[in-house]
């Protein structure tokens, strides 16, 4: 949009005026937040109401993407950046004497996912309306998102996120399109006296679902999206014998939590009715609106919308879509089949076993009567047709209901047209061993579509320093691409052009190390390596490998205080799930031997051990653009994709990573000598388990340097973790080190060597991270979203 800072400054004041009754020189930070927050929206809201209009009128198809996870961190600079408007704003708001990133501060995170399949949802979200294509979110809108994180003696503390207290100026309530949504009760289908079963419903519990919306603006043209997300109250006409306080504690609970369990399966019933919820809720409003706007035939509406089942906690899309056609709006069963497999598509997000979903047969019979009915009878009519097709073997290990569950992926599998992974590695894994079943029944069902990451927020935004001199370097139709990007690699060989990459480095790590002063008292050195793990904290994320690393180094240090080394400052990120107990232990290791080496004078500044509490967006968005290293370091085969990989690559960093998931193909992308490779691969892996020959054990005793470091966690050495360090260490020695901790660690070893000589050379770094920045290009979840667009829901880009 056009804005000149004049005008601006003169919105920008008369707002402050009439919002809050005060002037510059009396308005506190939030006051200053809200008006421009205002200001902002004010902006938007013709380029919204525009765009709502010609969808409507045009009525061509959009994508809904199912998530019960949205991780947008925050809006205010995306949105300003995005109505590029980013700098007039900057510079008018100086004028009057404010600093936007000052205000920036202001805006709590929206936290309302847990880690990467959340942040994946949201770069969509971004992705999407920047490409230019019709389509929205549709979730929760939790009252209180993931939990703050502190580090209280070395121990993780959960606490509330209270992210609303301040309100939030991006979302709209949409009280008149709030939908009603029924649990449990009984059900029976009677004639209607013209031959069709009519379901009759007695003692349900009725909740009301109100949609918020906020605007997914697209960068620089003029395509809004929309994320829908639910809230639960209670109905205004509910039975006075209903209108106590625990029925209303019950129907509020329904938006009031995040689960803050990440890939680990939490059977509560409360998280099945989150899921039905806003499930039921989004799919309601999708019908109302196409029959209210297209007035088209209910049976043709697979022409009009795709709804993407993101992992399978909607996976009662399925189901409810059938209900909602047959039951409310006419449709006979195998028209309403053909039309839900048409509209539905699946993303699996992940092979670890405790993370598919399951849920008992009785749990869903009592909670969703109805859908329970329709599920029975689709898993009925497929056995009947499937059986004579594949054989008794294939249709029993497909089943949607085995063994008293419901098995969620095989439903969203069914009920879908498309079954994606999200890398390579892991697309094929899907088809090769874990959906291999599936895959022999619905082949043409499985694709891949590797993950990608909204380039705006995580260069354009969190790295002004190197997307300055990118400008300066090769143009800015980067911005808008990021395949040009590959520009760069003309200024490989460029002295002026790397020392000035390092300079901008350089001043990335100036601004970490200020804050690592400012939060955790301690003094980096910023000609160090910034060596960087963020990422939730999980066995097989392998953050423990990276710790044992760390020791060895020590050890080093203290046995020949004058070795080489090239002085390292070892950062940490990481929220574990509340109940996770060996993930905590890690954290609470982590600190102890961060408070060991970082008070040991021996080592001076040649370590340096940062553990950076309450890892967010926000946090990631400071962190990276200092990183000289993204640690990726999974078991092979267990990270489905990262993300943050490409975020460490986009800003320059060097992967340290182990043959996984994306890494694999960024690898491919920089090329192996950019970057550091090391480990099992997933071959190598499957191979022991096939064997089941992997013993650990055998590696403590007979590596004295695994030897030595194992025994710091029992004997002592490292002081304040008696019970944390047992657990760590007979995971490892008793408990066979599931995720080949041990068996990495030579290679990780030898890796972190190569990297630490090429540290020495800064001219070879340098060219390395250039190769990394310029290949990434194919890394941009714009380039994701397209591919979704064009083979899975249909959708075609505003022009
Ligand atoms: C990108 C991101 C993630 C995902 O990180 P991985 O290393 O890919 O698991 C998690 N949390 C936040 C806040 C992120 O920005």
């Amino acid at each position: 949009m056009k804005l000149s800072k004049k005008q601006f400054k003169q919105d920008f004041e008369e707002r402050l005026a009439s919002k809050f009754a005060t002037n510059l020189t009396k308005a506190g930070h939030q006051e200053t937040y809200a008006t421009l927050a205002s200001v902002v929206k004010h902006y938007y809201s013709s380029i919204w109401t525009a765009d709502n209009q010609y969808r409507d009128e045009v009525g061509k198809k959009q994508a809904y993407y199912f998530s019960i996870e949205f991780l947008p961190g925050k809006l205010l600079k995306s949105n300003l950046l995005n109505l590029g408007i980013l700098d007039t704003v900057r510079d008018g708001l100086a004028d009057l004497g404010i600093d936007l990133d000052e205000v920036a501060k202001v805006e709590p995170d929206m936290a309302i996912g847990n880690g990467g399949l959340g942040r994946l949802a949201s770069c969509f979200m971004d992705s999407l309306a920047s490409t230019g294509f019709p389509a929205n979110g549709n979730g929760i809108r939790y009252r209180y998102g993931l939990f703050k994180q502190k580090i209280i003696d070395g121990y993780q503390v959960e606490l509330p996120d209270s992210w609303l207290d301040n309100g939030n100026p991006w979302e709209v309530r949409r009280a008149d399109k709030a939908v009603e949504i029924n649990f449990g009760g009984e059900v029976w289908l009677e004639d209607d006296g013209k031959g069709k079963l009519l379901p009759h419903y007695k003692n349900q519990e009725r909740v009301l679902a109100v949609p918020y919306d906020t605007p997914m603006i697209g960068f620089e043209n003029t395509t809004v999206n929309n994320m829908c997300l639910w809230r639960s109250e209670v109905p205004q006409d509910l039975d006075l014998k209903f209108q106590n306080l625990d029925y209303m504690r019950q129907t509020s609970m329904l938006s009031a939590e995040l689960y803050p369990d990440d890939s680990n399966y939490d059977g509560r019933l409360l998280r099945l009715k989150q899921e039905y919820f806003f499930v039921s809720a989004g799919l309601q409003r999708i019908l109302r609106h196409y029959k209210f706007t297209q007035k088209k035939d209910i049976r043709r509406i697979g022409d009009y919308i795709a709804v993407h089942i993101n992992d399978t906690h909607p996976a009662l899309c399925v189901p409810e879509f059938m209900r909602l056609l047959i039951d409310e709006y006419g449709v006979g069963w195998n028209r309403a089949w053909d039309t839900t497999v048409k509209v539905m598509s699946y993303t699996n997000h992940t092979i670890l076993s405790e993370a598919l979903e399951k849920w008992p047969e009785d749990m869903v019979k009592n909670l969703l009567p109805r859908l329970y009915q329709i599920i029975v009878e689709i898993d009925r009519r497929r056995t009947a047709e499937l059986l004579p097709k594949v054989g008794a073997t294939l249709v029993h290990n497909t089943r949607i209901i085995k063994d008293g569950q419901i098995h969620m992926a095989n439903l969203a599998i069914i009920g879908s047209h498309s079954t994606n992974g999200v890398a390579k590695l892991h697309s094929d894994l899907l088809k090769d061993v874990e959906l291999h079943d599936f895959y022999e029944i619905y082949p043409e069902r499985f694709n891949n579509k590797t993950n990608g990451i909204a380039d705006r927020r995580w260069i354009q935004i969190s790295n002004e320093r190197l997307s300055g001199v990118l400008d300066e370097t090769i143009g800015k139709t980067w911005r808008h691409n990021l395949n040009d990007l590959s520009l760069l690699k003309h200024f490989k060989d460029d002295e002026k052009i790397l020392k000035q990459l390092q300079m901008a480095k350089y001043d990335n790590k100036l601004r970490l190390a200020a804050l690592i002063q400012e939060r955790n008292g301690i003094t980096v050195n910023p000609e160090a390596i910034f060596d960087v793990q963020i990422k939730r904290l999980h066995a097989y994320k392998r953050q423990l490998l990276n710790v044992l690393h760390i020791l060895k180094l020590y050890f080093d240090l203290k046995d020949e205080p004058d070795l080489d080394v090239v002085p390292r400052v070892f950062i940490f990120g990481a929220k574990a799930a509340p109940g996770y107990h060996y993930a905590k232990s890690i954290i609470k290791c982590i600190n102890e031997i961060a408070n060991m080496i970082n008070n040991d004078s021996d080592i001076d500044d040649k370590i340096k051990v940062v553990f950076l509490e309450n890892y967010n967006v926000s946090l990631a968005e400071m962190i990276i653009p200092a990183a000289n290293v993204g640690e990726q370091i999974s078991l092979a085969s267990k990270e489905a994709s990262g993300t943050s990989n490409m975020k460490f690559m986009l800003n320059g960093a060097l992967t340290m990573g182990t043959l996984d998931g994306a890494n694999i193909e960024i690898f491919e992308a920089a090329g192996e000598e950019n970057n550091f490779v090391f480990g099992l691969t997933k071959d190598e892996v499957y191979e022991y388990y096939r064997n089941g020959n992997y013993n650990a054990r055998d590696i403590y005793e007979q590596n004295p340097i695994v030897y030595r470091i194992l025994n710091s966690f029992i004997d002592g050495t490292i002081p304040n973790i008696k019970s944390e360090g047992r657990e760590i260490f007979d995971s490892l020695t008793i408990y066979n080190d599931e995720y080949f901790v041990l068996r990495d660690f030579n290679d990780y070893v030898r890796a972190q060597k190569d990297l630490e000589n090429l540290y020495r050379n800064q001219t070879a770094w340098t060219k390395a991270s250039l190769m990394n920045i310029a290949n990434v290009g194919r890394f941009s979840s714009d380039r994701t979203v397209r591919e979704y667009a064009d083979d899975i829901w249909y959708i075609k880009a505003k022009k």
